[in-house]
């Protein structure tokens, strides 16, 4: 059997080192909503966007993103994204493979 972590990690198609360290649902009167944490662990390489070149953490970006629903579900994933410094393209987000690829992404919806 699969936990709530590792259905969520597999529906929102996460790759290692990525995962999910929550899933909470919001059911405040009308607005109901599944809230997905997802984190990059501390120690992982990190790599630039532009040139995969591993470099430092520069810091992190907390970011709400919505996402395809679960059910009647609105869903949002939360994150606190790296950002790492690269020597030739500068302080840059870290790729997530949740919004990497906008086409297939909204082709879903
Ligand atoms: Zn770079």
């Amino acid at each position: 059997m699969m936990n709530s972590h590792e259905l969520y990690q597999m529906l929102l198609n996460l790759t290692p080192p990525w995962k999910v360290v929550d899933v909470s649902a919001h059911l405040i009167t009308t607005i109901r909503e599944i809230v997905v944490r997802v984190e990059y662990p501390k120690g992982e390489l990190l790599h630039c966007p532009e040139c995969e070149a591993i470099c430092p953490c520069y810091d992190h970006k907390h970011r709400r993103l919505r996402h395809l629903n679960t059910m009647q579900y609105k869903t949002t994933i939360e994150s606190d994204i790296p950002r790492i410094e690269c020597k030739e393209h500068g302080v840059r987000l870290i790729r997530v493979p949740w919004a990497e690829d906008k086409g297939r992404y909204t082709a879903l919806f």
